[in-house]
């Protein structure tokens, strides 16, 4: 088999083997042990991926190219643990803590949470860079760790072996590199492949559309919503897709500390009223987790059970136990505003009044990146304390010189840029402007049809 006979292929619109596609998938995980010797060069990777961003994939491409890559290392099998094994993930937002309590719930209504999850990306923020916050938390467990944190507390938050799915960290470097990390086939194959190495039983998907999304339109993430549907169902993993809006950071804060806080925050049933969307979002994916779990006959008898176990503090017990397992120290929880402590804090203030009409929200996002919360080059650290707090949402009156984002970083001069991108990405106007539902469209099994 010959590398530029399948460029060239691709390039032409026509259909790749499964054969095909599992040599490239190959060469491609090879490139992890450069002591081997190599099927093909990283430009003719590049040039593949490049092909492919343009040209797509049918269905049966794209269940290979995901197949090829779940198993291009080692999987986990959380099979001997005999509960149903289900995740959420979210394909990328800014602002976002809901695996903190979406997990947590699941896992105290006795089903099976295998995390697996990845760092900051461009614009938008890691769950692992949130977890790596509190202080001893281990990210990077074996799987046997993993399956021992499961048996204890139901739910392990952890980051990628270095086994697991090999190939998606060469393709997704070079997709980073050569400008062709927005195709809905490349995103589903990336994300479906390290979800279904987890072996996981059921899946559901948070899919952002907005502006803070890495695919804008709704038209296009609708796109992406079914194609991991239909993957996932293809693998025998019984997912669905929420779309939700990212048009706005969802919650109050954007950050590493300051989200674990506010996820403590929501476990510990304290509410504020710019967390509302983050409790809307959480117990709807936790509804349909806990009902194509078992554990609810409806996903909004799921809804009901997750309010309970969330109102009944066994939520916030489980996160601190899985926490506590991975080595976290669970006393920087009980007070999470004296733990936060940035080395600079700036509030920026309205200079005149209207409505709050939009937000060009990954531009919100690159601000809090380079406050800090995430990386300009990869494998730099990443600051804790750093992020945003938002004092406003889209739609709201505001008055001249209200409080409209506090940011923290580690020197004042790191506040410089953010600043300017923050006043250049909310948009105050005479008239309100249009707020987006939080939710837009459930797609499951049944339902593809009609999106199609
Ligand atoms: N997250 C991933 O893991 N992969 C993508 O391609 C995009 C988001």
């Amino acid at each position: 088999m010959h590398i530029v006979d399948i460029i060239r292929k691709k390039r032409d619109g026509r259909e790749l083997s499964d054969s095909e596609i599992r040599f490239v998938v190959a060469g491609a995980a090879l490139q992890t042990r450069p002591e081997m010797p190599q099927c093909f060069s990283e430009p003719q990777l590049a040039a593949w991926l490049m092909a492919v961003f343009i040209r797509g994939l049918t269905a049966a491409e794209l269940h290979s190219l995901t197949t090829a890559m779940r198993f291009s290392g080692e999987v986990f099998d959380p099979s001997p643990l005999g509960k149903f094994a289900v995740d959420k993930h979210s394909t990328g937002g800014v602002g976002d803590s809901t695996s903190f309590i979406v997990a947590p719930i699941v896992a105290a209504a006795g089903l099976a949470i295998p995390m697996i999850s990845g760092r900051a990306l461009g614009h938008t923020g890691g769950t692992l860079d949130k977890l790596d916050s509190i202080p001893g938390y281990r990210t990077q467990l074996s799987l046997k760790e993993m399956m021992r944190v499961l048996e204890q507390t139901g739910s392990t938050l952890v980051g990628q072996t270095k086994n697991l799915v090999p190939a998606d960290r060469v393709l997704y470097a070079m997709r980073d590199h050569i400008g062709s990390v927005e195709s809905p086939y490349l995103i589903c194959a990336s994300i479906m492949s390290k979800k279904l190495a987890a072996g996981l039983n059921g899946l559901v998907l948070d899919v952002k559309t907005g502006s803070g999304a890495f695919l804008k339109s709704q038209q296009e993430a609708l796109h992406l919503a079914l194609l991991m549907v239909q993957t996932g169902e293809a693998s025998g993993t019984r997912t669905v897709a929420v779309l939700t809006d990212m048009n706005q950071p969802l919650g109050r804060f954007s950050g590493n500390w300051v989200e674990i806080w506010e996820a403590g925050d929501v476990l510990s049933g304290k509410r504020h009223p710019l967390c509302e969307d983050i409790l809307e979002v959480s117990l709807t994916l936790a509804g349909w987790m806990l009902h194509i779990g078992g554990k609810a006959e409806t996903p909004q008898a799921g809804w009901r059970l997750a309010e309970e176990l969330l109102h009944s503090g066994a939520a916030l017990q489980n996160f601190k136990a899985m926490v506590k397992a991975q080595g976290g120290d669970v006393c920087v929880l009980e007070n999470p505003s004296a733990f936060h402590k940035p080395g600079a804090t700036k509030t920026f203030l309205a200079s005149h009044s209207g409505y709050l009409s939009s937000i060009d929200c990954e531009r919100v996002g690159w601000a809090v990146q380079r406050l800090g919360a995430g990386r300009i080059k990869a494998g730099e650290p990443v600051d804790p304390h750093a992020g945003i707090e938002m004092h406003v949402k889209l739609g709201a009156r505001i008055a001249p010189r209200q409080r409209l984002v506090t940011m923290f970083a580690s020197e004042p001069e790191k506040l410089v840029e953010p600043e300017n991108l923050l006043r250049e990405a909310l948009a105050i106007t005479e008239e309100p402007g249009i707020v987006p539902p939080l939710i837009y469209e459930y797609v499951t099994a049944t339902n593809t049809n009609e999106f199609a």
